[in-house]
């Protein structure tokens, strides 16, 4: 089986058991060839997704092989990918209590956990609350994108960007439980979050493809053990 489609069949399965991706929301990897990625069908089961069934699609979103349409969402990713060259993967998802830092003034989505370095400079606000559905609405998250690797869409969801569907698994994950860890110690008081000098510290010595390897092969036995992957996908 291609990989690269077995690889976001096991990302988009894994999103689900971990309670980020639900019945909507996507995962991509662009192609090789740099001009076309693929993408699950619109209302194909995230919990159930068959590799097979992914669509290749060009960065006009037009289908350029595959069954079935592509999500309305898709020029998130078209946009992404013609705008950031060192995009391999995109997540979008709507997790609720990571959406909630788009929804509280002065309530920013702070680092918290030293894997936000990722995130350092920010996680910028789009303003556009409505679905990504057009080239231009595309084109005006990847400005307020900008150069940052991660945006909150308001009172909406999240994107999440990184080089492969293995280190956009690892960003994910580490995403939500940055923006969970700043709801919970605002609980206990005010919050002391990382600054530069913290996470550029962290940077120094963290080996990311390693970390990212080490989280798929725990996330993913664990996911076979449980029944959410086929097993025979850990081998092939
Ligand atoms: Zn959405």
């Amino acid at each position: 089986m291609d990989v690269m489609r077995r690889e976001i069949a096991i990302c988009t399965r894994m999103l689900v058991d971990a309670d980020i991706l639900e019945y909507s929301g996507h995962i991509s990897s662009r192609l090789p060839s740099g001009d076309a990625f693929l993408i699950q069908p619109v209302d194909d089961v995230r919990s159930n997704l068959d590799p097979s069934r992914l669509l290749v699609v060009g960065l006009d979103c037009e289908v350029v092989e595959g069954e079935g349409k592509p999500p309305s969402e898709t020029p998130i990713h078209a946009e992404i990918y013609k705008a950031r060259p060192d995009v391999g993967a995109v997540a979008h998802f709507h997790h609720d209590p990571t959406t909630m830092f788009s929804m509280v003034k002065g309530r920013p989505l702070l680092p918290m956990k030293n894997h936000a370095s990722r995130w350092a400079d920010g996680v910028p606000v789009h303003f556009d609350a409505s679905h990504i559905s057009s080239v231009e609405q595309g084109q005006e998250l990847v400005r307020t994108l900008g150069d940052s690797n991660a945006a909150l869409l308001r009172g909406h969801g999240e994107v999440v960007i990184a080089e492969s569907i293995v280190a956009l698994f690892a960003d994910v994950v580490h995403f939500v439980e940055n923006a969970k860890a700043l709801a919970q110690a605002g609980l206990l008081g005010e919050v002391e979050p990382l600054n530069g000098e913290d996470l550029e510290r962290f940077r120094s010595t963290f080996n990311r493809e390693k970390h990212a390897r080490k989280l798929w092969a725990y996330y993913s036995v664990t996911a076979a053990n449980k029944g959410v992957i086929p097993s025979e996908w850990l081998y092939e």
